[in-house]
């Protein structure tokens, strides 16, 4: 039977065959981890069902050159692949996301001719990475419990053939006919020696054969890397696990490798990658956990041992305290893993906390790709928020770097009492806002809070070290205790110019009548500088940023009114006031534009763009003629 293969399947190894050519030698690696995942996977099954598990209980993995037939064959007597298997896992790739990372990495890849392999890696290329090295490729696998047998073929251009194949053994079997540039694997040196350094800490046998006939030497120590003692296991070995267990390609950014006893006794070892995953912002927010009982693998589905707002925490925990033939549902309520899920989110934290307090640009590294993700903690995780809005950097009105909240704190004026923040979809819509005029004259900070998730938390942690969170576009804020001394004095001179100042009353009434239930009220700003107007929620009322996710949520969500701030200081407010009750129709398109102008500025649209642009053009034709 032949089968086409799916769309992103023929993407994927596009980019493989085309751009990953300087890193061929993955290919080894990728198959020697699918083989012990495999095996891993037979292991357990036989837990529960003994007649599924290997004879002699002996899961091993071989690998033989065959230079008369130009090929090489990895096989493994593991959990193996059915029809349905084959199709599903060697034909399609079903992951979320995969079709936006592959446009992305197409489009790198067209700019730079040559795709960044570690962009590649936050993907993980797995079994298709052999078609670097291979013209074709050829599948053969039972699956435990079934007595058929198929061979899968490809030359991994268009599709692949499967057809039916009368015995074989439980396992799969895969056969590369190696390229002629590819030749150096079928050198028993060079294949020896890549072999050993991608099964180093695998923990089953690996075989390694020369030739047909000859003799077979297991190549590895076949102790799972994790039980060994730390000084035991060099970086490179610590570096070739995180990319065994498709963490990624590169250097994990922090490892955790340790061991605690007590109530509960496990074995961690964690890694947060220097990349972040291609799915770290997709719905599911898979756990990159595997659990293992006494070096017996569990399961790599434990959502529960560490939460989704560590999701990029790479790893495995071992425990003895853990019964074998555990049901998945029973993990859930798991005592014992609920002590060590409690102790791991501890550990990392921690771990974080070393590194923000010794080396604050590795910190960065880490808060650049991950912190997004991180922050959902302070959120969803009662117990450590505090904490973890100790560790997180915001972008802020005086820094162009993120900084913490506690370089905030530092550097309030001593009149402040409040952390003062915009909300904002954008940085840069942030760094524009008019409502931050007032206050970056008078030197006073603010956080730009432009994720998300920002607008979530704060409902969850509304304070930080008892100084409140407080939107500038809420409410108002009393700039006057935040002049100095001198300026105090030019404020009492200010105060004899405010005498004569002029009368607002009329247009600020003029212009509420104009614009109708389009606002709460109109009233003299405080904190306008540079601009003519702005819009702001009352003290309760919800703040914009949130009110725009909840439009974004649901399409009839109407939001409240605003209250639309003017500033008594500038021309064309000035102007304005002074305009004469017969001229009607301009003060009308004066508050309408100031009004939409306001809103614009939010990164909203105007409420009638006929009728904005209609005023805009009169207002230009009157300023050109
Ligand atoms: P990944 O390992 O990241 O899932 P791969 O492309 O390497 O991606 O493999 C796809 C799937 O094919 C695996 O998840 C597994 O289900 C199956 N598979 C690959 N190799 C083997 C093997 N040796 N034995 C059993 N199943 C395998």
């Amino acid at each position: 039977m032949k089968k086409s293969f799916e769309a992103d399947t023929g993407r994927v190894l596009n980019i493989v065959i085309n751009s990953l050519y300087s890193e061929k030698e993955i290919f080894l690696r990728e198959l020697i981890s699918n083989s012990s995942d495999a095996l891993d996977k037979r292991r357990f099954l036989s837990l529960t069902d003994s007649s599924l598990g290997a004879e002699n209980s002996e899961y091993k993995i071989s690998i033989m050159i065959d230079k008369k037939n130009k090929s090489l064959t990895i096989s493994d007597n593991g959990i193996g692949m059915d029809e349905e298997d084959l199709i599903k896992s060697l034909g399609t790739i079903a992951r979320s996301g995969t079709s936006e990372f592959l446009a992305e990495l197409e489009k790198k890849a067209s700019e730079k001719k040559d795709a960044d392999v570690n962009l590649i890696g936050q993907f993980g290329v797995g079994f298709y990475s052999s078609f670097m090295v291979a013209d074709n490729v050829v599948v053969i696998s039972r699956k435990a419990g079934s007595h058929d047998c198929f061979k899968w073929s490809s030359d991994g251009t268009t599709g692949y053939e499967i057809e039916k194949l009368d015995n074989a053994e439980v396992g799969t079997t895969i056969t590369l006919t190696v390229k002629a540039a590819a030749k150096e694997f079928l050198d028993e040196t060079r294949l020896s020696f890549i072999t050993k350094k991608y099964s180093d800490h695998i923990s089953y046998p690996i075989d390694f054969s020369a030739g047909v006939g000859k003799e077979k030497k297991t190549i590895n120590s076949a102790s799972a890397l994790w039980t060994r003692d730390k000084k035991d296991i060099t970086p490179d070995q610590y570096n070739e696990f995180f990319r065994h267990i498709g963490a990624g390609y590169g250097e994990p950014f922090l490892t955790i490798h340790s061991k605690a006893e007590g109530t509960v006794s496990y074995t961690n070892l964690l890694f947060i990658p220097d990349k972040r995953p291609f799915d770290l912002f997709t719905a599911e927010r898979n756990s990159k956990l595997k659990l293992y009982a006494n070096r017996v693998f569990i399961t790599d589905n434990c959502e529960d041992i560490l939460p989704k707002w560590l999701r990029f925490v790479y790893g495995i925990i071992d425990t003895p305290d853990l019964d074998l033939n555990v049901s998945r549902e029973m993990l859930q309520h798991n005592p014992a893993l609920k002590r060590i899920s409690k102790s791991l989110i501890k550990k990392v934290i921690n771990e974080l906390k070393k590194i923000k307090e010794k080396d604050g640009q590795k910190y960065d590294l880490f808060w650049k790709e991950f912190g997004q993700a991180f922050k959902e903690g302070i959120y969803e995780d009662a117990d450590n928020k505090k904490n973890i809005l100790a560790l997180s950097k915001f972008y802020s009105s005086k820094s162009d770097d993120t900084i913490f909240l506690s370089d905030y704190l530092e550097g309030m004026h001593k009149n402040q009492e409040a952390i003062f923040y915009i909300s904002s979809d954008t940085l840069d819509r942030a760094k524009t806002s008019p409502h931050l005029e007032g206050l970056k004259a008078k030197g006073i900070e603010v956080l730009f809070f432009v994720d998300p998730i920002d607008t979530f938390w704060l409902q969850m942690l509304p304070e930080f070290e008892e100084k409140k969170f407080t939107s500038i576009t809420k409410g108002t804020i009393d700039l006057s205790k935040f002049d100095n001394e001198v300026k105090n004095k030019k404020k009492s001179d200010d105060n004899e110019k405010k005498a004569e100042k002029p009368d607002f009353s009329k247009l600020i009434e003029r212009i509420k009548a104009e614009l109708g239930e389009n606002v709460s009220d109109v009233r003299l700003s405080n904190k306008l500088v540079d601009s003519p107007s702005c819009l702001v929620a009352d003290e309760v009322g919800m703040d914009v940023q949130m009110e725009r996710i909840m439009k974004m949520h649901d399409k009839d969500f109407a939001g409240a009114p605003r209250i639309l701030e003017l500033n008594e200081n500038h021309e064309v407010i000035l102007q304005l006031n002074k305009m004469p009750d017969k001229k009607k129709e301009l003060i009308k398109d004066a508050s309408f534009l100031l009004f939409d102008q306001a809103k614009i500025m939010e990164g909203q649209m105007p409420v009638d763009l006929g009728g904005f642009t209609r005023r805009l053009t009169q207002f230009m034709s009157g300023a050109l003629k």
